[in-house]
């Protein structure tokens, strides 16, 4: 039975991976040109220290990884702040990755992913939730979150913090923007909060969830001089390689800028 579910997920991964069957394909290769080409603003690299918040062990590489490299060369200072542990990932393909070690496995990919772009050891942090579980924590699972980010916040005093997209559609991506945002209020410290685009392009029709005036406001920031360091940081990720679409993943590995959002909280 199991090799049957194993060749099945195979064909489903290599036909939903030809862009003529996936119109989410072909919806995330036109909003990213006409986002790149038309519609948004270059950034340049600021001095700013920056905490980057990634749910899980991959999307601060994928979405960020051009960023740390290119400020991690300038010598400022970055932190890394892990919400999830991962050990759900792999729930629908145990035979991909043993679940017993799984863990471990992700933090060790997350550490020497981080390390090709320029973060030491003592610039990372896991929190430890269990991922897919962000938005039914109990109030006090919580209130200890929001206080441990407060912290890292007050301790830190970074200019910037980077979170993924509010509307990234996975419950776990939108809360890490929710928390981080709540703690930002409470810490009262002024900083810059940009969200980066994981999932969005990629498992809904855009202009259903943003308004038009809001996806203006994108900014690019071009990442030639560190791709290959992206690269080779987002292919230390061997356990998360199987399960994510080959075409997805492609994407973060050839292009040459990443896309940010500044927060706009009104729109
Ligand atoms: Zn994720």
């Amino acid at each position: 039975m199991q090799k049957i579910i194993m060749y099945l997920t195979k064909v489903f991964y290599k036909v939903g991976d030809i862009p003529i069957f996936n119109p989410l394909y072909i919806h995330a290769y036109i909003i990213h040109q006409w986002l790149l080409n038309f519609r948004s603003q270059p950034l340049s690299v600021n001095q700013k220290s920056a905490i980057i918040f990634s749910p899980h062990q991959d999307d601060e590489t994928l979405g960020c990884g051009g960023l740390i490299a290119l400020k991690r060369e300038m010598g400022i200072p970055i932190k890394v702040i892990f919400l999830t542990n991962g050990q759900k990932s792999h729930i629908a393909t145990p035979w991909v990755q043993p679940p017993e070690n799984l863990i471990q496995v992700r933090k060790q990919e997350a550490t020497t992913a981080l390390h090709i772009l320029g973060v030491k050891v003592s610039n990372i942090h896991f929190f430890d939730l269990i991922d897919g579980t962000l938005n039914h924590l109990s109030n006090e699972q919580y209130q200890n979150t929001i206080k441990h980010l407060i912290e890292l916040i007050q301790t830190f005093k970074p200019g910037e913090i980077y979170v993924p997209h509010r509307k990234d559609n996975h419950p776990d991506h939108e809360c890490t923007y929710k928390f981080v945002k709540a703690a930002i209020e409470q810490s009262q410290i002024e900083l810059d909060l940009l969200q980066y685009p994981i999932w969005i392009f990629w498992l809904s029709p855009l202009f259903i969830k943003l308004k038009f005036s809001y996806l203006t406001g994108a900014y690019r920031l071009y990442i030639n001089s560190v791709l290959e360091q992206k690269k080779l940081a987002i292919t230390v990720y061997k356990s998360q390689a199987p399960i994510l679409p080959p075409r997805f993943l492609k994407s973060f590995l050839l292009n040459h800028h990443e896309i940010f959002f500044k927060d706009q909280p009104k729109i």
